[in-house]
């Protein structure tokens, strides 16, 4: 099933109750930003004003940014809001979730001083639990296999999220990929899915040299 899908058949105010209750656990502030970032630069200055509008309308008034500290935690369901807010909003396709998640990482300071250190694909592949651990308080993301040879990489996440964000995620982990891997052909999907009843979120990334 597609985004529209799953959206079409239910109301944003539905889809947000769903996300409150399960999604679990609290992430960097920061991220908020770095999602109002990629909105702006999608949609404009009006159309993040927009998201913020609704996000009011439904109880979760996000608006001075600076009250946070961009390292503080906040819940995670408070950002994975924005994202899902933000495709009501615009009537985003899975490819428009997907073009923020694989934006979004330009944005963050965070990732623009790891990338800095990171060497080899290898060691991003490697540290991509404790990236996880550093930005959430819950879920992990398990580094399962590295095939060089075949050239494809599997990751898993241990966390339910909103459909949304498994599509956010999928964008995400690419442009993390497109960073050390070399190759013009990198690619990504979802293999399995907390939403479709498997026990994790599985990505796999492979690349032509
Ligand atoms: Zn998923």
């Amino acid at each position: 099933m597609t985004i529209n899908q799953i959206l079409e058949n239910s109301s944003l105010r539905k889809e947000m109750e769903k996300l409150w209750k399960f999604t679990k656990g609290k992430v960097r502030a920061e991220t908020i930003k770095n999602h109002f970032q990629c909105i702006e630069a999608m949609e404009g200055k009006e159309g993040l004003i927009k998201v913020q509008n609704k996000l009011e309308e439904l109880g979760h008034p996000i608006r001075d940014l600076k009250k946070f500290s961009p390292l503080e935690f906040v819940p995670t369901a408070l950002a994975d809001s924005v994202v899902l807010v933000a495709t009501y909003v615009f009537h985003w396709t899975d490819r428009d979730i997907f073009q923020m998640g694989n934006s979004a990482p330009k944005f963050s300071f965070i990732v623009r001083l790891l990338m800095k250190t990171f060497l080899s694909l290898r060691k991003v592949f490697e540290e991509a639990p404790k990236y996880w651990q550093e930005h959430f308080t819950e879920g992990r993301v398990e580094a399962a296999v590295f095939n060089a040879k075949e050239k494809y990489l599997i990751l898993r996440l241990y966390h339910w999220c909103h459909p949304v964000m498994c599509v956010f995620y999928a964008g995400y982990f690419l442009r993390i990929g497109q960073y050390v891997i070399r190759s013009k052909n990198v690619a990504i999907k979802e293999t399995k899915c907390m939403n479709r009843g498997d026990p994790y979120h599985e990505f796999l990334i492979h690349w032509e040299s």
